[in-house]
């Protein structure tokens, strides 16, 4: 069982043929409400690559709330840990201009109330083979998540912020994009930053887009896992369908190769799909794609 200790946001995405500025309006040609946040998304990708999946936050007492629940109980998510708090749900306010270039304006709302993880909350990561992390929620409250964890923790440190001396000590795996590795590291070569990376966290990955991605871990082992090749109408939450199918993967014993081929796979095929959550692919699908692919690291 995976647990995602995580944010649930509303996207509200309005089309515009350019942004306004300050004092401006413009008229936008479309207008889409689509769940998602970080962790939600990291839910849905593990719970439709086969994991059974518990998701643990916080939603408002809005409209937005019932919705973002909906969403992530018809994905078969378990949300018994989702709370509803007063007041309003966590939103991500997105502007995307004709040319797909785009402003993003995040409200962490009920996102935002979220504390430390309760007893049951505990009870659950205890039974978990992996607890999801992300940055959308409180930095104390991923903290004291990843600290009391007996299982195996994987974050994704996005939005990409300083990351306490506690928090990378309870790391299992982390699990950045080259932008954020560079952030963090303060060298823009990814394989650089990987090393440096290493001397904090036990294992890593280093995601690079349509070029594939990065490992390392500490026992001396260095893998290169190929994008797998796609036809991308829409790259948005790539990195979290990437990091939903490895944790599955991974919590099903296979090795780094595997478990890196089996991530890639799932993100090739939602790129290849409008949508974020939405785009997601079923096990089914992965499995499929994977009978064909040659190993990356024979
Ligand atoms: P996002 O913020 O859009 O969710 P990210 O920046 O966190 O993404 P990326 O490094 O862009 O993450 O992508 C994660 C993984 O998805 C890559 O390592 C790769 O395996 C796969 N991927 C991304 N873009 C493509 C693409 N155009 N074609 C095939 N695979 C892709």
């Amino acid at each position: 069982m995976i647990t995602v200790f995580g944010s649930a946001n509303m996207d509200l995405v309005a089309y515009v043929p350019r942004a306004p500025h300050l004092g401006e309006t413009v008229s936008g040609t479309e207008f889409r409400t689509v769940p998602g946040g970080k962790g939600a998304n990291q839910a849905i990708a593990a719970a439709r690559a086969g994991a059974e999946v518990s998701f643990l936050g916080a939603v408002g007492s809005d409209a937005f709330g019932p919705a973002l629940r909906a969403a992530l109980d018809d994905a078969g998510v378990n949300t018994e840990g989702l709370r509803t708090v007063d007041g309003p749900s966590g939103i991500a306010h997105i502007v995307v201009e004709e040319g797909g270039g785009n402003s993003i304006i995040v409200v962490p709302g009920a996102n935002g109330t979220v504390t430390g993880p309760s007893e049951r909350d505990l009870e659950l990561i205890a039974g978990s083979d992996a607890l999801l992390l992300q940055l959308e929620l409180p930095m104390d409250a991923v903290v004291a998540a990843a600290v009391a964890s007996p299982a195996p923790v994987i974050l994704t440190p996005a939005p990409v912020a300083e990351l306490p001396d506690e928090l990378l000590a309870a790391m299992t795996l982390l699990v950045c994009n080259e932008h954020e590795a560079a952030a963090i590291t303060g060298l823009g070569a990814p394989d650089r930053a990987l090393e440096a990376l290493l001397e904090r966290v036990p294992e890593l990955v280093v995601t690079l887009g349509s070029k594939g991605a990065l490992y390392g871990s500490r026992d001396g082992s260095r893998l290169w896992a190929p994008a797998v090749p796609a036809k991308a109408v829409d790259t948005t939450a790539a990195g979290d369908t990437f990091v939903g199918a490895l944790a599955v993967a991974r919590a099903e014993g296979h090795g780094a190769e595997y478990f890196l081929r089996f991530a890639s796979t799932a993100a090739a095929l939602s790129v290849q799909r409008p949508g974020a959550s939405t785009s997601m692919p079923y096990r089914r699908d992965i499995d499929r794609a994977l009978e064909d692919q040659p190993l990356a690291n024979p």
